[in-house]
């Protein structure tokens, strides 16, 4: 059974009229590694930490700023929102289609509540906590093509040409700012796009991203924005000592206009300085130590990197299920081919390198997990290989081969064919990407003994369901198995509500 909302009621929670305000006990373990009658054993001791949670309920008028507002991902998602917003359907050779939120884990998950009568009740997972609702979000953004967003949907040819039609007078006006351009870091194919783009210093590009940002507040009379990039993949920037490897050097470097500063790192510096979350949906190492360390010194949210949407999803779902049964995956072959201009500029071997490397650790969290299986140090062969296609278009096709070794040395081999608009996978989880951040920075909390209430931590690993290599604090494990970083999220924002994590357990049938 399907319930629209619920309200908890507990000695635990208060609600407020500004907050909701939950005590929630913390069921953890501590391991102890000593010495009893001259061995050393495992000693774990279970524990409970008081946390408190104080969720503020009002939720902001929001807006969302887009670098590479004008691409496939931006120009979708933007045509999607309006269409939902507008109640906008269409006819297709199939059917008449309705606007919907598909693929997006706040909007159109659910979440469990309870048994109610023997029956097992759910809400929608957005009903948890007062979130922004995307209908309302006012988009903007930079794009180094002037290109506006009417004419880049028709561009990225992947919506339904009646759907196009009818998006069209909403969206001829939307015309992306100018953006930082440096084409050292992206493929050397985009340059004939690269028409609007910001002149200046590496310091001057950094206060025009600020100067756009308070712009694009006032004219749109937004409480909040959140920025996320979606512009093309760039090269790995060096991490060099002197040059990014603290905030001085990094400061010193915009000072002296150092060549090796990336696009992606000047609009989250800029972001930073502006206490404005900042997600990076590309896999280049936008967050260089020195950037890393100046968001957590003036505590400005920071995310990501790399949107999780159709391969490597399946990766962290599968191979977790197959490592979670005792079975060994040995080997895990990935070939991509897609024709939209993400694909054309993955093309090139240093922009590919940065895909190659998100994609490429995220087994490694599953593999650690089963010495039974794996030695120490022993890996799956992993290999991943990206090709440029055209005539594919923005339908990406994913081809994975997994091979492991079952019982008695028999060798199990499971292949997978994946075909869909990448694009119509990535809108959905930016949505997720700014709800969560925004509702994320409206959470404080604090551990008994704590004085004070805290958000976050800056680096956001609330996030991490979203994106192929999570960003963490340093120190701090990562996690990529999908189903541990959506139960992760869900049983926090519980928590703010003073309800248990959800353990499956369903007692009271037993
Ligand atoms: P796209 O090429 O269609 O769009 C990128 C846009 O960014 C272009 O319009 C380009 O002009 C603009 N741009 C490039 N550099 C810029 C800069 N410095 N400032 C402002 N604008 C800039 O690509 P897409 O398909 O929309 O994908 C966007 C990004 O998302 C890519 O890096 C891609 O790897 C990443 N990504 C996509 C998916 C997916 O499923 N679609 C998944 C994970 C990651």
């Amino acid at each position: 059974m399907f319930i629209e909302s619920f309200k908890v009621e507990s000695p635990n929670v208060e609600y407020t009229e500004n907050e909701i305000h939950s005590v929630y006990n913390y069921e953890t373990t501590e391991l102890v590694h000593e010495s009893r009658n001259g061995t050393y054993q495992w000693v774990v001791k279970p524990k409970t930490v008081k946390y408190e949670f104080k969720t503020e309920i009002h939720v902001p008028k929001l807006g969302v700023m887009l670098v590479g507002w004008g691409g496939n991902n931006g120009s979708t998602l933007t045509a999607g929102v309006i269409a939902n917003r507008e109640g906008i359907s269409w006819a297709t050779k199939d059917k008449v289609q309705q606007a919907n939120y598909f693929g997006s884990l706040t909007q159109a998950s659910t979440i469990r509540v309870g048994s109610f009568n023997g029956e097992e009740i759910f809400a929608p997972f957005k009903s948890l906590l007062p979130m922004v609702n995307p209908d309302d979000i006012v988009f903007g953004g930079w794009d180094i093509s002037d290109m506006n967003l009417a004419d880049a949907m028709a561009r990225a040819k992947v919506l339904d040409i009646d759907l196009q039609k009818q998006l069209r007078p909403y969206m001829e006006s939307m015309i992306p700012l100018p953006g930082i351009y440096d084409p050292d870091f992206i493929a050397s194919n985009q340059d004939s796009r690269a028409n609007n783009v910001i002149k200046g210093t590496k310091k001057d590009q950094v206060q025009q991203i600020i100067k756009d940002i308070r712009e694009f507040k006032e004219a749109n009379k937004v409480d909040k924005v959140v920025v996320l990039w979606t512009a093309n993949t760039e090269r790995y920037s060096n991490v060099i000592v002197g040059l990014n490897d603290t905030v001085d050097s990094l400061f010193a470097s915009l000072d002296k206009n150092e060549a090796e500063i990336s696009p992606s790192t000047l609009y989250a510096l800029a972001c930073i300085l502006e206490n404005i979350p900042f997600i990076n949906g590309s896999p280049q190492n936008t967050f260089v130590p020195g950037l890393i360390d100046l968001a957590i010194k003036r505590n400005s949210l920071i995310g990501g990197d790399d949107f999780k949407s159709g391969q490597t999803k399946m990766k962290s779902v599968l191979v977790d299920f197959l490592v979670g049964a005792g079975i060994k995956p040995t080997s895990i072959v990935s070939y991509n081919h897609l024709g939209n201009n993400d694909g054309m500029n993955l093309s090139a071997p240093q922009t590919f390198r940065s895909k190659e490397i998100s994609k490429s650790n995220v087994v490694d969290d599953m593999v650690s997990s089963n010495a039974i299986l794996y030695e120490p140090g022993e890996h799956p062969d992993h290999v991943v290989v990206i090709k440029y296609v055209p005539y594919v278009g923005d339908s990406k096709r994913a081809m994975d081969e997994y091979t492991s070794e079952i019982f008695m040395g028999g060798q199990n081999t499971i292949v997978l064919h994946n075909t869909c608009e990448d694009s119509l996978l990535a809108a959905p989880i930016i949505l997720d990407l700014v709800l969560l951040a925004e509702l994320s920075t409206r959470i404080q909390l604090k551990a008994e003994g704590e004085g004070k209430f805290h958000s976050f931590h800056p680096v956001a690993t609330i996030l991490s369901y979203l994106t192929k290599a999570p960003l963490v604090p340093p120190g701090t494990p990562v996690v990529n198995a999908l189903s541990k970083q959506r139960a992760m999220l869900e049983n926090i924002l519980r928590a703010c509500v003073g309800l248990a994590p959800e353990n499956n357990m369903i007692l009271e049938y037993k």
